[in-house]
C-alpha cells in the first residue's frame, strides 16, 4: 500500500529505530536526524515517517506531511541557529540529481556560505 513501510529501505529503517540515527526532532508525522556524510557545518535530513520515494510523490499524495517537512526544516534551522546567516533545504530527486536514498527527505544545510547556483 501507498506509503507503507519497505523492507530494503535505509530510511524506513530509520524511522523504525532498526538502524540508529542521531535523532535531533521527532513529531507524529516527521523525524529529522543529522547526515552521516555532512556537506555544510549543519546538515540534517528531515523525512517523513510514511515511505513515498521522492518529495514530488509525497507531495501528490500526502500534502500536509510534505507542509510538515517543511515547517520541521525551518524549526530544525532555527534549533540550530542557523536561520539568522541563511539555509538551504534541498530534495535532490531521481539519480542524475544526486539521489540516492529513494524515501523522500529534506536536507537542511547551513553554517556557512551557500553559493548560488548550487553544483
Ligand atoms: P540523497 O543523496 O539526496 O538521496 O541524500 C541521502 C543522504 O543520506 C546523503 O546525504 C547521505 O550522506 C545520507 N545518509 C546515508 N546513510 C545515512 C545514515 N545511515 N544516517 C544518516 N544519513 C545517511
Ligand atoms: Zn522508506
Amino acid at each position: 500500500m501507498a506509503g507503507e513501510p519497505q523492507a530494503d529501505c535505509l530510511f524506513c529503517k530509520i524511522v523504525s529505530g532498526e538502524v540508529p540515527a542521531t535523532v535531533v526532532r521527532e513529531t507524529d508525522t516527521t523525524v529529522a536526524f543529522r547526515d552521516i556524510n555532512p556537506q555544510a557545518p549543519t546538515h540534517i535530513l528531515v523525512i517523513p515517517k510514511v515511505h513515498y520515494p521522492d518529495a514530488a510523490s509525497l507531495a501528490m499524495a500526502e500534502p500536509q506531511i510534505t507542509a510538515d517537512i517543511l515547517r520541521e526544516a525551518g524549526v530544525v534551522a532555527a534549533e540550530e541557529k542557523i536561520d539568522g546567516t541563511g539555509f538551504r533545504v534541498v530534495f535532490n530527486t531521481g539519480s542524475g540529481a544526486g539521489q540516492t536514498v529513494f524515501h523522500a527527505h529534506a536536507h537542511v544545510l547551513g553554517g556557512r556560505g551557500l553559493n548560488w547556483p548550487p553544483g
